[in-house]
């Protein structure tokens, strides 16, 4: 089901590989100049801070190589978020967004925010005002910071979430960094390490939303209809793969591309050209076929995951333009130096310090459950943290 490592060929480059040989580049940089011109054809569309380029980058393995570099605005040209919360539960399913739920997807409209308690067999859930049925949203910066995250304070509770995109820093970028091809992995990794990957329309392809952190707290974080909601550590980002999203035609008569992943493999639509949907895929959602080599097919709209795993190295997301890429740093656990700046870090997040403070524990940290509990991936919390 894999690739070789070190096997130098991925969808893209094998697309784009051709035998030129005109005695001034190599045949590898040919090859990564080819990539990122296709690469780049990919991401036309997309709220671009700077042309994408080629970079050195050290990926989640160690491996040291070639990635291509984008960096974006997290929001998408292509159409208007939301919207996610309806203000009254006599609102309509245009008035909200959807939810996902074992597969499925809900229209989140007034009557399943008031039908919340049965929905979950649980009374406590009241989202709304008994008298007037108004739905009780976080409308404001401070309201949102205090519930899009795990471990909500009381006040913040039985709210419908929702974090407007201009409660994002006018000045957030995103730089992802990515393998321009991609080599095999030892084993594969959570996506909540890096995210899934980058959609051609430059939003983030997240990890799977934290449902049952968002759940244990009585607060319901709905996607708008094109499975994206805000947070105010990346702003705009996709937990589901959905008609929204810009597709690529390929070469190959195997399905349309919608994005790339953090390892470098493409990410094609769920359904095939003729309709149907890959039967072979493996646990992260990819497979090779008879013609091509391997590559994701997205997760099903309401499995609230775009891909399972991935099975390559990763490369990097930051919120500093330009950053440089080692991934192999923050995929290594105490590799840290001196106590870390909580303010700064907490800033950089989006969150309160004591949040972040909170969500770390007690000392030694536990990076992968203090991310989760933040909602955000590993990468994004040791880079603020300054590992
Ligand atoms: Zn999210
Ligand atoms: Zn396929």
């Amino acid at each position: 089901m894999r690739v070789q490592k070190d096997m130098k060929i991925s969808l893209i480059g094998s697309l784009v590989l051709t035998a030129v040989s005109c005695g001034f580049a190599s045949a590898s940089e040919i090859e990564e100049q080819s990539a990122l011109k296709q690469l780049s054809a990919y991401f036309a569309k997309a709220n671009m801070v700077a042309n994408p380029s080629i970079v050195d980058c050290t990926l989640s393995g160690g491996n040291k190589t070639k990635c291509f570099q984008i960096t974006v605005k997290p929001e998408p040209m292509t159409h208007t978020p939301g919207p996610w919360c309806p203000e009254n539960i006599s609102s309509s399913a245009d008035s909200g967004g959807i939810w996902l739920e074992e597969g499925k997807v809900y229209d989140v409209n007034g009557a399943f925010i008031e039908n919340l308690s049965t929905f979950y067999s649980d009374e406590k859930w009241r989202l709304f005002d008994s008298e007037t049925g108004a739905v009780r949203i976080t409308d404001t910066y401070e309201k949102c910071a205090g519930a899009a995250k795990p471990n909500v304070e009381p006040e913040y509770q039985q709210h419908c979430v929702e974090c407007q995109p201009s409660f994002v820093e006018q000045s957030k970028t995103i730089t992802y960094t990515i393998p321009l091809f991609p080599t095999e992995a030892d084993q594969p990794s959570n996506t909540r390490e890096s995210g899934s990957g980058i959609a051609f329309d430059g939003v983030r392809l997240d990890a799977s939303a934290p449902v049952s952190d968002i759940l244990s707290n009585y607060t319901l974080a709905p996607f708008d209809d094109c499975g994206g909601h805000v947070n105010l550590a990346v702003g705009y980002h996709y937990h589901a793969a959905t008609d929204c999203l810009q597709k690529a035609a390929t070469s190959f008569d195997h399905g349309e591309a919608v994005g790339l992943a953090m390892d470098g493999h493409l990410i094609l639509a769920r359904q095939l050209s003729d309709g149907s949907t890959p039967t072979d895929l493996d646990q992260c959602g990819g497979h090779q076929t008879e013609q091509l080599p391997y590559h994701y097919h997205a997760g099903e709209q309401g499995s609230n995951a775009i891909l399972g795993c991935l099975v390559a190295e990763y490369g990097c997301v930051s919120t500093e333009p330009g950053a440089e890429c080692d991934s192999s740093k923050s995929s290594k656990k105490g590799s840290r130096r001196g106590p870390p700046d909580f303010a700064t870090a907490a800033k950089r997040l989006g969150v309160r310090e004591d949040e972040l403070k909170k969500a770390l524990g007690t000392p030694p940290p536990d990076f992968k459950e203090a991310a989760s509990r933040l909602g955000i991936t590993v990468e994004l919390l040791q880079q603020a943290l300054g590992n």
